[in-house]
């Protein structure tokens, strides 16, 4: 083996790297220089610089060694040859035989089949696959680990000068380099509108620009010193009160504590720096690699292990830097699209909403807290986007699609237009429905239709007065728990309860009792570790057997209405006992305000949510108790069908819109007639205007939409004639052929009937 390091070793190799950068020649002459530095440096006959393309093929763009004339001719497709394995495995390659490697693949023009040996290592930045640095020796040869690294190393200094730009001069149209490429993910839609605007980053990425080091020694002492830091600020947060406490969070520490001394990144963060990186650039260069496996990996549990070293890694880089290096919350552009990995709600709350155009998480789930806050801000939303916030930029310009979850980053112009278009036919839609704002929900054959909202924050409130909703038909009191940081105090949630009344100016409220355990967790409250968590101990369930919560809330609730109509409703209850035990609560909580002289709710109606398919059994019993039912579609018709409302596998599978759960549904209207009591359905059947329509013909006459559903679904009543809707569908219900849904069926009579769904 040619004796390592006979053109002085790797630092002397960066530190004229750097000399090469700054000097004022071609980026193609740049280039040049650096392979025939690096074939020198390493002994190497050959040295190549492939770049990844937009099209995803490899082009060969400097050589030394191979012949020149292949230079910009030679392109690898995607995973073709070893140079296509190193790119699409991001691992470095080392063979002594390189011919006899099955993915071995000749290309006459280049000349390269008297080389035996081969090393090849991915060229990264931020985990982002830029392009491929090759060495190669007519000898058969193991590159030792040293020089492994230190190509590696000096592969770090090309994705500098890869991602700055420099080398698209180079490149024929439609064969630039892929560091700016467009990017197309199809994610889950999360909350509905689009966004057009330019990325801002959550937590912006430190970008490192000293790359070399001066002093070798010096930077092994900073390392260390940063690496101790590290450790006892983990330790301080881990022996944090709240902390203690156990949940998700601790879990996370206690996995960054065993990062952070885990041997193996140690000592692969001191070799980068041996290589004569800075020790900043040795922490991004580790950090890239486990970004890059990061992306390739599939396992859930393992990707989210690496999540966890590359926030280790990123608080490295802050206490490397200090506070004067990090980039700082930039000003939001007028239009901003905010991406992040995950948020808090607070977070979210934290940024100016006239200017946040969009929201991409890389995680997120409809149910997810932030999304929720996000759709009450009317933040077009997308989700399960992998690895966004790594391939964004800050300042590219993005396109949020909330209507059909997808996001298109850096797109083409054509796209751009097209979709701004989209956004005009959309304003020009909502400006028709803020038409009808203070129009009442009357059918053309003069049956009224009461439209009231769904609500669970302040920042709903404003909703009531835009939409023209007639009230509150749901108020999900759990969300103020579930975005806050610590248990609302009595007080607090009060004040929220007042507020949500005044705003109401009148109108009617319906107000939930908490609805949380399950998948609604609170951040301060430990979890149960459930099986079946939808179906465990959540709601009603959890609120009986831990009175003092619901009594808390219910205390508030009657105090924030005193003088005033209260409507309150139970979730989740599965048998008239639960109701009963709950309206017990209910008339403690009176007593308690009557005794300290308190003023009590003018009038107060007490309802149950119809969510469980027990009920449907039960509909005398719980109707005679109750002065109201509103269902839950959402819920009962997860239980209806067993298919888990959250799971996108299956939350689609089956359609409301079919004869069993209509049948239902009929069922409990026909039930509130012979009682004499209301009806209402507040899950998101009502939300649109097709579903709307059947629930109308079953003989709903007050329905709670989300916010933005009130515009459309008014448009719908408007122009319909309910008898007729009526005459179509009752026949349906009992017609023994229709197994499934009958969607097809109601939409040919909207169209034909003109009922703009
Ligand atoms: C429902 O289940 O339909 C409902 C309105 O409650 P939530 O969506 O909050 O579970
Ligand atoms: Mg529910």
């Amino acid at each position: 083996m040619a004796a390592r390091g006979a053109m002085g070793g790797p630092r002397v190799l960066l530190r004229r790297l750097r000399e090469v950068m700054a000097e004022r020649v071609s980026a193609q002459e740049r280039l040049d220089k650096i392979v025939v530095m690096i074939a020198a440096n390493m002994v190497a006959e050959v040295c190549s610089v492939y770049v990844l393309r937009v099209d995803g093929s490899l082009e060969l763009y400097a050589t030394e060694g191979l012949s020149r004339a292949a230079v910009h001719m030679t392109v690898l497709r995607a995973g073709e040859g070893l140079v296509g394995l190193v790119a699409s495995e991001a691992q470095p390659l080392n063979l002594p035989d390189a011919q006899s490697h099955p993915a071995f693949s000749y290309k006459p023009e280049t000349g390269e089949e008297i080389y035996h040996s081969f090393l090849g290592v991915p060229v990264l930045r931020a985990g982002i696959m830029l392009g491929v640095l090759v060495v190669q020796n007519r000898a058969h040869r193991t590159y030792s680990e040293e020089e492994i690294e230190a190509l590696q190393t000096t592969a770090m200094v090309l994705a500098e000068m890869i991602a700055s730009g420099e080398l698209s001069a180079l490149a024929r149209p439609g064969a630039e380099p892929a560091v700016r490429r467009p990017v197309h993910v199809q994610g889950a839609a999360l909350a509905d509108g689009i966004g057009l605007g330019h990325v801002v980053l959550y937590e912006p990425r430190v970008f490192v620009k000293n790359l070399i080091a001066d002093d070798v020694q010096n930077e092994l002492k900073r390392l260390d010193q940063s690496v101790d830091t590290l450790r006892a600020s983990i330790d301080v947060m881990l022996d944090d009160e709240n902390v203690l406490r156990g949940g998700e969070h601790r879990d996370v520490l206690e996995a960054y504590r065993m990062f952070a001394h885990d041997r193996g990144w140690m000592h692969k963060l001191r070799e980068a720096v041996m290589t004569g990186l800075t020790a900043e650039a040795a922490v991004e260069r580790v950090q890239s690699d486990t970004r890059a496996r990061m992306q390739r990996m599939v396992d859930p549990y393992l990707r989210e292990r690496l999540h966890d070293l590359d926030d280790l890694a990123n608080r490295l880089l802050r206490e490397l830097l200090g506070p004067d290096q990090l980039p700082t919350k930039s000003v939001l552009p007028e239009n901003a699209v905010l991406v992040a990995r995950n948020m808090s709600p607070a977070a979210l709350l934290d940024y100016d909403r006239a200017h946040l155009r969009g929201l991409v998480l890389e995680e997120g789930t409809a149910t997810s807290h932030v999304v929720i806050v996000a759709k009450a801000l009317g933040i077009a939303t997308v989700g399960q986007i992998e690895n966004a916030a790594s391939i964004a930029d800050p300042g590219d310009a993005i396109i949020v699609d909330g209507e059909t979850g997808e996001m298109h980053l850096r797109p083409p112009a054509g796209l751009e237009s097209s979709y701004s278009e989209k956004v005009q036919l959309r304003a020009r839609r909502q400006a028709q429905y803020a038409e009808l704002r203070d129009k009442p929900a009357i059918t053309k054959d003069g049956q009224r239709v009461q439209l009231l909202m769904n609500a669970g924050l302040l920042v709903d409130l404003p909703h009531i007065a835009q939409t023209g909703a007639d009230g509150i038909g749901l108020f999900r009191t759990e969300l103020q728990f579930m975005v806050a940081s610590t248990l609302p105090r009595t007080s607090e949630q009060l004040r929220l309860y007042r507020a949500v009344l005044d705003a109401a100016n009148g109108k009617p409220v319906t107000f939930r009792t908490l609805d949380v355990g399950g998948d609604k967790v609170l951040p301060y409250m430990r979890s149960v570790e459930e099986e079946n968590p939808a179906l465990g101990w959540r709601a009603i369930r959890l609120s009986l057997d831990r009175p003092a919560l619901l009594r808390i809330q219910l205390r508030g609730l009657l105090h924030a209405a005193a003088g005033r109509e209260l409507r309150l409703m139970f979730p989740m209850v599965a048998v008239a006992d639960e109701f009963d035990r709950s309206k017990e609560l209910v008339e403690q909580e009176l007593t308690h305000l009557r005794r300290h002289g308190h003023k009590l709710p003018e009038t107060l109606h007490i309802g149950v949510m119809v969510e469980v398919p027990s009920l449907l059994f039960a509909l005398d019993e719980i109707l005679q108790r109750a002065d109201f039912l509103s269902v839950g579609s959402n819920d009962l018709v997860q239980f209806m069908f067993a298919a888990d409302r959250g799971n996108a596998r299956v939350s689609n599978r089956f359609d409301a819109l079919s004869v069993p759960v209509l049948r239902a549904l009929k069922t409990v209207v026909e039930a509130g007639k012979v009682h004499k009591k209301p009806i209402t359905l507040c899950g998101e059947l009502a939300s649109k205007p097709l579903e709307a329509m059947a629930l109308l013909a079953l003989g709903f006459r007050t329905l709670s939409l989300s916010p933005a559903a009130i515009g459309p679904v008014k448009a719908m009543v408007l122009g319909l004639d309910l008898a007729e809707a009526e005459k179509t569908l009752d026949p349906l219900l009992n017609d023994g052929a229709l197994t499934a849904s009958i969607r097809t069926l109601l939409g040919e009579f909207a169209a034909k009937h003109g009922v703009p769904v």
